[in-house]
């Protein structure tokens, strides 16, 4: 598996830090607990691996006290690998049969149906199927296609109205597999994304709507040897594309902060463009004094929460009061699982594509 962390290196290397990225971890910040900070994980995964020390409950649960947010690494001179190693270390776990209760029943639920919300996903997508010939099939990601189909719906208007028709991909009734990476259950990921490319071998382009999904197919697949045969774009640099095509409209008269999503942002390196789209949006955008490489995390990845939901709640909670204290300022973003973070700590939070929805269809 090409690309991936040597385990052994990456800790050790850690261990041997003078803890420099101390104050960016966003789970040890929450819990203010140092041995939750990228140094104190990565010392105990490097204790763990060299023999002096075995692996235990506290051991297993601090390695999956990570988001997979990477702004360890973004503070890193080394650029170390945090993330990728401290889901790596989860095989450990996994195999010592000490896999926190959330990750193990998320990693059961995932065997079972393929996907980690338990759903047939093909008859969800079957009732979406376009009624005509479109520009971009769309890939949703289950996530929404499960909880949010609001979002999918916003997402073929503004498509519609960029002149960028779209309609739900065949193909999203695959769930991309990022749950079995963050679970550390590699060896069914890279069996799972082998079969995924397989069903898109005829799809030459598509439209990924979650950026933890376009993350997974563009980043992870290739770290585990999958080619994919598909030009994988999010909707958003599909609707930055097609910007020009837009309906001449007026900006929205409202002020909201911006929340730069860890996949879109430092997963895909998508800073500008979101902002392009907000911009013509609405009339004024706040945003945290760390921001783009640098910005903090909602807390919704890595499993986090699943196993550590109170933590996850707290950490976008702080984020959200990062971008702005006034409750008045809703917060957006380009990720689906952001917002519901943003959403259950209690802030008004939109989904990028919802705002422009109600930009381009105001009267
Ligand atoms: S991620 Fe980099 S800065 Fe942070 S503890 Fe490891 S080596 Fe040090
Ligand atoms: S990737 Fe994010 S959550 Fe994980 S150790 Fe680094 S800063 Fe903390």
């Amino acid at each position: 598996m090409s690309g991936l962390p040597d385990v052994k290196e990456t800790s050790s290397t850690c261990a041997a830090c003078p803890k420099a990225c101390r104050f960016s971890c966003p789970v040890s910040e929450a819990t203010q607990n140092e041995s939750l900070s990228a140094w104190g994980k990565m010392s105990a995964v490097h204790h763990v691996v060299t023999g002096q020390r075995p692996l235990d409950a506290d051991t297993a649960a601090a390695i999956h006290a990570c988001t997979g947010c990477g702004r360890c690494t973004s503070f890193c001179s080394h650029e170390n690998p945090v993330a990728n190693t401290l889901f790596g270390a989860r095989q450990h776990a996994v195999s010592a049969g000490l896999q926190p209760r959330g990750a193990a029943s998320t990693l059961a639920t995932f065997q079972q149906a393929q996907n980690p919300f338990g759903h047939e996903l093909g008859s969800l997508v079957a009732s979406w199927r376009a009624q005509r010939p479109v520009r971009y099939p769309l890939f949703p990601g289950c996530s929404s296609l499960v909880k949010r189909p609001a979002l999918m719906e916003q997402t073929l208007t503004v498509a519609d109205a960029f002149g960028a028709p779209m309609g739900v991909a065949k193909t999203a009734s695959k769930c991309c597999g990022y749950p079995l990476f963050a679970a550390g259950s590699f060896e069914a990921f890279a069996s799972h994304a082998r079969s995924v490319a397989e069903a898109f071998v005829e799809t030459p382009e598509v439209a990924v709507l979650d950026a933890g999904c376009a993350y997974t197919f563009r980043k992870l697949y290739p770290q585990f040897g999958v080619k994919f045969p598909t030009r994988m774009r999010t909707v958003v640099e599909v609707l930055h594309e097609n910007l020009p095509h837009a309906p001449a409209r007026p900006p929205l008269p409202e002020r909201v902060g911006y929340h730069d999503a860890c996949h879109l942002g430092r997963g895909l390196g998508l800073y500008d463009e979101p902002r392009a789209l907000l911009a013509r949006a609405v009339t004024a955008i706040v945003e945290a004094p760390s921001m783009r490489r640098e910005a903090g995390c909602s807390g919704g990845g890595g499993l986090v929460p699943r196993t550590m939901p109170e933590t996850s709640v707290e950490i976008a909670r702080r984020q959200a009061a990062e971008i702005s204290e006034d409750s008045n300022v809703t917060v957006v973003t380009g990720c689906p699982t952001s917002t519901r973070m943003f959403e259950r700590a209690g802030r008004r939070a939109i989904d990028l594509v919802s705002l422009l929805e109600r930009w381009v269809t105001q009267t």
